[in-house]
């Protein structure tokens, strides 16, 4: 018997991309119970349909940045709840901010009172644009604290920051997860995300949009590899934070020809601004991973993205989640 097995596990954020994925990971490792608190800002329903088949699994309408509780006992609570792609984060600021300052904070003090586990999934970002590379957890980051990713980068630090206090003050048992890039189906095709955004144009007969020279590289993990970190890091004793990620680094511009391949063909490449402080390189030394949870990605990027193709060519033809059809509907300049 594994130690998910008989436990109840909360969800926070569990209708986006990696939070249905965990769902579904924990009842299929034989959870009691997995309640998911969800405000659908940029998760969706539909990401829910596998874990809402089974009857123990719940999905509560939540703003976590509003207190919660529970009855009855909590042995795990996840919080994967923030928006997530740069432009998401970019159009909520303010909720970012909230989300990862207020929200983590609440789940923090549920974890407090049932006595849980509490694992904070953080991120590569809070190494800002690193000057240290390949990136090791013991490197604090370079980050621009007023630029336009800081409400995101910021919120991730001060819910590492305070973690660190629950932990130091009230003895909750913390984990912190920080995660790299991480694709796979359920992402939102207008995300904005360069995973989705170059398979939606390469499905449309589009061309990529290569932002900057292409140049910067990031590293790819595939969301199973990933949730799997997660499991292992919640059931471990580790407190330290640990770099989940793939380590196989490559430019934007290798990963638009690994699109093009996996798809057999695909669009021309048009170059556009580079975003403000978007980082340079980004690659997680996954040393501690490898040593303390015996943990080391499987999927290889030709895999994983033939699995993310298919899912999005399933999902091509669906409506919108509602913030990406109105974004549509400004771009058209139609009347929203
Ligand atoms: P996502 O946007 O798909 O999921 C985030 C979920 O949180 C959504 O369902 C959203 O509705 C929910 N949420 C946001 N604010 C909320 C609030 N106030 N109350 C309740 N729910 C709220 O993003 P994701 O890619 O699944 O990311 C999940 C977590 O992992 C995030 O914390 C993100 O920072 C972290 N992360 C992800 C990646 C990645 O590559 N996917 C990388 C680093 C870190
Ligand atoms: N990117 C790009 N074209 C796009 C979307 C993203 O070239 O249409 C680049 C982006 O500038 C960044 C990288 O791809 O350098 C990864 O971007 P993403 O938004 O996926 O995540 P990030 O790692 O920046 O948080």
């Amino acid at each position: 018997m594994n130690r998910i097995q008989g436990r109840r596990a909360v969800v926070l954020g569990g209708a986006g991309f990696l939070g249905s994925h965990l769902c579904e990971r924990l009842l299929a490792d034989g959870a009691f119970e997995v309640i998911s608190v969800d405000n659908f800002v940029t998760g969706d329903e539909r990401n829910l349909t596998g874990p809402r088949a089974n009857k123990r699994f719940m999905s509560l309408h939540h703003d976590i940045t509003e207190p919660f509780d529970f009855n009855g006992p909590v042995d795990f609570v996840f919080n994967m709840a923030s928006p997530a792609s740069p432009i998401d984060y970019a159009q909520l600021p303010i909720e970012t901010l909230r989300v990862g300052s207020l929200g983590t904070e609440n789940g923090l003090k549920l974890a407090h009172r049932k006595g849980a586990v509490f694992l904070q999934a953080s991120t590569s970002e809070i190494y800002g644009d690193p000057l240290v590379h390949p990136q090791r957890e013991d490197y604090w980051g370079n980050v621009n604290s007023i630029g336009p990713r800081s409400c995101y980068d910021e919120a991730k630090r001060y819910g590492e920051a305070l973690v660190a206090a629950y932990r130091r003050v009230h003895q909750v048992r913390t984990r912190i997860v920080r995660i790299f890039n991480t694709y796979g189906p359920r992402m939102r095709l207008e995300d904005g995300r360069v995973v989705p955004a170059f398979v939606g144009q390469a499905l449309r007969g589009e061309d990529f949009t290569v932002f900057g020279d292409g140049g910067q590289t990031r590293s790819f993990c595939y969301v199973s590899d990933l949730i799997d970190g997660i499991v292992r890091l919640a059931l471990s004793d580790v407190e330290e934070p640990v770099n989940i990620g793939n380590p196989r680094e490559m430019t934007i511009l290798q990963f638009a020809e690994a699109v093009r391949a996996a798809m057999g063909g695909g669009g021309r490449i048009t170059f556009e601004p580079l975003p403000k402080d978007d980082p340079k390189q980004r690659q997680p030394d996954i040393t501690r991973a490898r040593t303390l949870l015996g943990w080391e990605p499987r999927v290889a990027l030709e895999d994983g993205l033939r699995e993310t193709i298919a899912y999005f060519r399933g999902v091509a033809d669906r409506p919108a989640h509602p913030r990406d059809a109105q974004k549509q509907h400004l771009d058209t300049g139609a009347a929203i």
